[in-house]
């Protein structure tokens, strides 16, 4: 296995459109990205896959899309206003910027390497605040949500009463936070506008202690088995005291083995009915919950699992990326998705674009579309061709050759072995479908 560092999948994902830097031509803009033909795919591909474990896989769980823009209230109510800070201190000589909780104080600048130049740490907020209708006032001060769990809370009896939805239930969704970062390095890790994928899980206070290691158990095997991660990248990391907000009972991150080392991928936190007693506070409204069989009324307790879409998508990479010697002095790059979340399911590929081939191909290309993700390419030598598919983790390739037009069959590669078989066109897709059902990660 090649050493996997952010620069190699920076160079790839520009190279490959997965990901940009957004408004590059002017520079580019620090801390905002923009998701390139494949890289949306991907995306979309985890998104999706998040979705369908949380809503259609689980009893009791419910999608929501909330609005990125809310009431102010809400965020004095969650807290966001008064402690969503971190400690930002600047370098006096070459004006560099670090979170102060992220660096030694009493080590040389990292930037500059000059001893004993930091500002006093001082606290900042990280919500972007904006305006809403014409006047530019304290009193038309809104937020870019910085998190998507408070649309949750603030539509729970919403949900309640209008669907069919009994405790223990959870509410999901994906969608688009904001902060305002004070470091923004390591590519699409840390990026001030990110997206999200949470789901509260609202129980009976007391039952929260058997669910809180339910969800831990469920958001590891999804890793594992649905987006097909390395086990022995993932690991647990629990909150100790200092790190523990002061209303959790209990908190674990799951953490993945990132170029730069071992850092939060999702959070699963046991948040008692903190988020909904303050929202009742805040509102003035009933945030209890009236049990219809027993006719107890509580605040639900809730454990979340919050994790980052976007930074999914960097994990996937990460974990998908080698380059393997094949031959002496012949080296490929290759990105070994999960067939799952691949951009690209199959690519369909004539042998040589004459003699009808080119025509036969692009007609299969067109067959599969319904059943996969499909790319065509015809230019080019076939090593070429599969070593591009390689690159973009494209986990079939069909063979359009001479053969095919006398026998209706066609060579399917494997991405990983690279291994060939030859297919009847009629048992193509159910021979990838079987393949994809079995795919076990090298
Ligand atoms: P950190 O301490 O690293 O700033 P956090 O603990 O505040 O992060 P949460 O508020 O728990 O993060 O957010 C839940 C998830 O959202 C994180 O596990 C991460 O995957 C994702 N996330 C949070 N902030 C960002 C960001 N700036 N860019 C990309 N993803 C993010």
């Amino acid at each position: 296995m090649a050493e996997v560092t952010m620069d190699k999948i920076v160079s790839l994902c520009k190279r490959r459109g997965f990901i940009f830097q957004s408004s590059e031509i002017y520079g580019g803009l620090n801390g905002a990205y923009d998701y390139g033909p494949l890289g949306v795919q991907l995306k979309n591909n985890i998104r999706d896959a998040w979705w369908k474990e949380m809503i259609q896989l689980h009893d009791n769980i419910v999608g929501l899309d909330a609005s990125i823009l809310m009431h102010p209230r809400v965020w004095e109510a969650s807290g966001h206003v008064s402690n969503f800070t971190d400690p930002m201190v600047d370098c006096k000589q070459c004006k560099s910027r670090f979170r102060a909780d992220q660096i030694d104080l009493n080590a040389p600048c990292p930037v500059c390497g000059n001893k004993g130049t930091f500002t006093a740490p001082r606290n900042f907020n990280l919500m972007f605040a904006t305006h809403i209708g014409a006047d530019v006032d304290a009193a038309s001060t809104i937020y870019l949500r910085p998190e998507t769990a408070q649309g949750i809370y603030v539509d729970f009896k919403n949900v309640v009463s209008s669907s069919r939805v009994k405790v223990p239930f959870g509410i999901a969704q994906v969608g688009k936070s904001f902060r305002n970062e004070i470091t923004t390095k390591n590519f699409i890790f840390r990026s001030c506008e990110f997206e999200q994928m949470e789901m509260q899980w609202f129980c009976k206070p007391g039952t929260d202690e058997q669910w809180f290691p339910y969800w831990r158990e469920q958001r590891m095997n999804f890793y594992v088995n649905r987006i097909g991660i390395h086990p022995e990248h993932l690991r647990w990391h629990q909150h100790g005291p200092d790190e523990l907000a002061f209303y959790a009972k209990d908190a674990f991150d799951i953490q993945f083995l990132f170029p730069m080392g071992w850092q939060e991928l999702e959070g699963v936190h046991s948040r008692t009915d903190y988020d909904l007693t303050q929202h009742q506070k805040f509102s003035g409204k009933d945030m209890t919950y009236l049990d219809p069989e027993t006719n107890e009324k509580y605040i639900p307790y809730v454990v979340e699992t919050s994790a980052g879409l976007t930074r999914n998508v960097l994990m996937a990479l990460s974990d998908a990326y080698d380059e393997e010697v094949v031959a002496e002095g012949d080296i490929r790059t290759v990105l070994h998705f999960h067939p799952s979340i691949a951009p690209v399911t199959v690519a369909v590929l004539p042998l040589v674009k004459k003699d009808g081939l080119a025509e036969y191909a692009s007609k299969l290309e067109h067959e599969l579309r319904d059943d996969f993700a499909t790319y065509y390419d015809q230019s080019g030598a076939i090593g070429r061709r599969y070593r591009r598919q390689d690159e973009i983790g494209t986990p079939y390739c069909v063979t359009v050759d001479y053969d095919t037009m006398n026998d209706n069959t066609v060579t399917l590669r494997f991405r990983d072995s690279m291994e060939q078989v030859r297919v009847p066109v009629s048992e193509l897709v159910a021979t990838i479908k079987k393949a994809t059902k079995d795919y076990k990660r090298v």
